[in-house]
């Protein structure tokens, strides 16, 4: 690629618009410096619909509804929908081992809200299009960067160079990846991944259900999979008739999950009441279904000369505890402090001691939850006998032990 001398210059281009990019842009946009946001679909403010809820949607842990309100987007998210919960309660399918997590027990309001991804996204790219330094551009696509040249270990010479599949160039002093699970700048820059199959897809949808959620998430574990039932409200849910909507996220081996998705509505509802031992009655009714295939990522290192990974274009992870999302929050935060740091005493923003401060703020940490994801996932398959009623044993043993739930409440809230 030729170094364009029309290139439009940058300090900050972040590839990605989703709500780790978004983040991350409305983060930096107070410091002044001139940033560029560009995404494949159009960045826009969709109205949130009134008669159906989003198949795609986030538990936002107390950490993340945090970040959200220094970015001043938390009242507008709540403004459209989010649905608090205040209970959690998981158990598995031998019926023998259960645990239940309530906010009371940790003198908490709620453990989180569930919310629409297009709900976030709304209020995050609303809030970008009032800054004049900030850039948005899309739809666009990405055909080619150039790196900068490294010329000591700290320091680098040059400018990221991007081309666009429309013949615009861009160049910047930091490229930004939030261009989730397949990267295509993590693919251009050569990072390195460890990639695995979880051998699973997920199925999500809306339901209706017989019964109200009580603003609790429920989760069973089985063999063959996971089952979770998200609960979901027009008006925050405090009155009972609201309750009667859910988010499912179901993860089954792919040929289930073809089977699955192959049934008609009604046979599908009936194969989830089963599989969700009737607790909330008939589902009454199931909107448009959807399958992914799911993958666990990781990059080897989140860091190169110019360049950052963040949020699912760094780590993709197995949806079960619903941290992903949270994880890619907590890089663009990290990442914000580092830039912000560095832009405010002078010093480059974009160079390896910089980026690196940010990489060891968040490798480790991301690596522990999808370790800990993967284990659950591993406790969970098909074992012999025995080791399932140590299992089932253990976890009524946690459920018992007050002290020990409470930090894994905590620790899941990404309030420990
Ligand atoms: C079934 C399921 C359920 C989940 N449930 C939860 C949950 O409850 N809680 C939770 O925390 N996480 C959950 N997750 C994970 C969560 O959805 C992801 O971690 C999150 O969407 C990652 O956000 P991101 O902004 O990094 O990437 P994305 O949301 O993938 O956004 C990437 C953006 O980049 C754009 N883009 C892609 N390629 C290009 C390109 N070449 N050029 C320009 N733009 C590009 C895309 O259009 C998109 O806007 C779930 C995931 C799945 C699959």
């Amino acid at each position: 690629m030729k170094e364009s001398e029309t290139a439009a210059q940058f300090d900050v281009v972040i590839v990605g618009a989703g709500m780790v990019g978004a983040s991350l842009a409305c983060a930096l946009a107070e410091t002044g410096l001139r940033i560029a946001v560009l995404d494949s679909q159009a960045i826009e403010v969709r109205d949130v619909s009134s008669d159906s809820f989003d198949p795609r949607v986030s538990a936002i842990t107390a950490a993340s509804q945090a970040f959200f309100r220094s970015l001043g987007v938390w009242d507008a998210i709540m403004a459209r929908r989010a649905s608090p919960y205040t209970d959690m309660h998981v158990w598995e399918a031998d019926g023998t081992g259960s645990i239940h997590f309530s906010a009371t027990a940790i003198h908490a309001d709620v453990l989180g809200h569930i919310v629409e991804n297009s709900v976030i996204l709304a209020a995050l790219h609303e809030r970008l299009m009032r800054y004049d330094n900030v850039t948005l551009l899309s739809p666009v696509t990405l055909s080619a960067l150039r790196s900068p040249v490294a010329v000591t270990d700290a320091g680098t010479q040059g400018l990221v160079q991007l081309s666009l599949a429309d013949d615009r160039h861009l160049s910047t002093s930091l490229l930004v990846a939030a261009d989730g699970a397949n990267s295509r700048v993590r693919e251009l820059a050569g990072f390195n991944t460890r990639e695995w199959d979880y051998e699973h897809h997920a199925i999500v949808t809306t339901v209706r259900t017989e019964l109200p959620h009580q603003q609790t998430a429920i989760q069973r574990f089985m063999d063959e999979g996971t089952l979770a039932f998200l609960p979901l409200c027009q008006d925050g849910g405090a009155e009972p008739n609201d309750q009667h909507y859910c988010s499912i996220v179901w993860s089954v081996l792919p040929d289930y999950a073809h089977s699955l998705m192959a049934l008609d509505d009604r046979h599908f509802a009936q194969a989830l009441q089963g599989a969700i031992e009737n607790r909330l009655g008939d589902i009454a009714d199931v909107d448009k279904r959807y399958s992914f295939p799911l993958r666990q990522r990781h990059a080897a290192g989140y860091v190169q000369n110019g360049i950052a990974l963040i949020g699912d274009a760094a780590h993709t992870i197995h949806p079960l505890a619903g941290q992903g999302v949270n994880l890619g929050l907590l890089d663009a935060s990290a990442l914000a402090k580092e830039i912000s740091q560095a832009h405010a005493v002078g010093r480059s923003f974009a160079d390896q001691r910089t980026l690196r401060r940010y990489q060891r703020r968040r490798i480790g940490h991301n690596l522990g939850m999808m370790w800990m994801m993967e284990g659950f996932k591993q406790l969970f398959a098909d074992q012999p006998l025995p080791l399932r009623w140590l299992r089932n044993a253990g976890m009524t043993a946690l459920d018992r032990t007050a002290p020990l739930k409470n930090r894994i409440m905590r620790s899941a809230m990404g309030i420990e």
